[in-house]
């Protein structure tokens, strides 16, 4: 019944776990029931295409835990999904809002299919259905889905609108990474990205404060990556190599982020901006660079390419993107890696803001959500970095020993039922 969990990913989410509990001498009993997602579905996404066509695509939502609240995680459409890594996905959630001390267990959900090749309105279709699939196991109690790889605003207006239909009303609350004109939250699209470069920032003010104009490279432009290297760019780093879908781009002088953002506007790409020379998608990862922000998919440094790593600090923007053998290698190496529980959670911060303004119908400025989005980012690296220096361990495992940790006590409290 479990094969289906013997994807490599889950695998090293699971590993990541049995790590943490012999560190921290986890209960046995949570430890056990913690490997495993309480709830997995698969359901069938058949779609008419706009030629006229049907296909039948695959989705999944799973939810690890629902301890300390309603399950909350993303959505992805893409074509690496599979149950085994949306499994991860999920567990990750879990420990990422229990870190951040939200009220939440953790959850992720996906399509198996290509966003890039199909049209708007194939999207809207693959949201609706998917969203009708899952309907019965999502809910602002049960729930929350939100934005992640190739989901956008859109397609969560869409899985609120669906949602609503079915219920007779409208349920904002149902989904976060909404337009704000149907209950969505200033701050959320910025959110993930504002947390990167701030983890970032502390992290070089503790370990590298003699550090002026460090040097970064992002790979992945997309939401997540393009407003890291803004924010990085704003308080005075120097971003010297990006990358995207079509191939990456360095300038040893450092890239106009604005600019960039112009060009990216007009061509739909960073490849071919003024004064940077191209380089290959996966040779930007070894730049020789102060800070490396890998930002795109899962897996990407591995056994075969952490020892050419230069950089002194990794933050994880994507999540998973650094396997157990590459993240042991860069840790001998002495390479200081923020974990994506930490460094990406600003998205599910904000998130969560948004659903508490949702519930209680009432609606927050700007200032006061980037101003708690900060706060609660900062207590988490204070936090974690705190646990770091007196275990003896690295940020990783401080950072899981506080979200499992958290976990464990309130499931220890709980009981275990009947
Ligand atoms: N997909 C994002 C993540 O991986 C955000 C999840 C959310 O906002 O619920 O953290």
């Amino acid at each position: 019944m479990k094969e289906y969990l013997q994807d490599p990913t889950f695998l090293m989410a699971q590993r990541q776990l049995d790590n943490v509990a012999k560190a921290m001498n986890l209960d046995s009993s949570v430890h056990a029931r913690l490997r495993y997602p309480r709830k997995s579905l698969i359901v069938s996404v058949p779609i008419r295409l706009d030629n006229g066509d049907t296909k039948v695509l695959t989705g999944y939502r799973v939810q690890h835990d629902m301890t300390l609240g309603p399950s909350k995680g993303g959505i992805r459409f893409h074509h690496h999904v599979t149950l085994g890594e949306v499994t991860a996905l999920a567990m990750w959630m879990t420990w990422k809002c229990a870190l951040l001390n939200l009220p939440y267990g953790g959850a992720k959900g996906g399509v198996c299919c290509y966003p890039e090749e199909m049209s708007d309105n194939e999207m809207e279709r693959v949201a609706r259905r998917y969203t009708t699939e899952i309907l019965s196991i999502i809910g602002p109690e049960k729930d929350i889905p939100a934005p992640d790889m190739y989901t956008n605003e859109q397609t969560m207006a869409w899985i609120m609108d669906t949602y609503s239909n079915f219920v007779g009303y409208a349920v904002p609350g149902v989904v976060t990474g909404k337009p704000v004109s149907v209950g969505g939250t200033l701050g959320r699209i910025e959110a993930t990205g504002r947390g990167v470069a701030l983890t970032v920032k502390k992290a070089l003010e503790k370990r590298y404060p003699e550090l002026n104009a460090p040097t970064v490279a992002i790979q992945g432009f997309g939401n997540v990556g393009s407003v890291t290297a803004k924010h990085l760019y704003e308080k005075g780093m120097k971003v010297v190599a990006v990358s995207d879908v079509h191939g990456a781009i360095r300038n040893p002088a450092g890239l106009d982020i604005y600019k960039l953002f112009e060009f990216m506007k007009e061509t739909g790409s960073v490849v071919g901006f003024e004064g940077s020379e191209k380089i290959d998608g996966m040779a930007l990862l070894e730049e020789r660079v102060d800070v490396l922000v890998p930002a795109a998919v899962a897996n990407v440094i591995t056994e075969k390419n952490a020892d050419r790593i230069q950089a002194k600090i990794i933050a994880e923007g994507a999540n998973g993107p650094l396997t157990t053998e590459a993240d042991q290698i860069l840790l001998d190496k002495g390479v200081l890696i923020i974990p994506g529980i930490l460094a990406n959670a600003g998205g599910v911060v904000v998130s969560y803001f948004e659903w508490v303004q949702d519930i209680q119908h009432l609606f927050w400025s700007e200032e006061q959500v980037v101003e708690k989005l900060d706060f609660l980012m900062e207590q988490a690296f204070d936090e974690v970095y705190e646990l770091y220096q007196r275990k003896n361990v690295d940020l990783r495992t401080a950072a899981m020993m506080l979200g499992v940790g958290r976990v464990a006590t309130a499931k220890n409290i709980r009981g275990l039922y009947p």
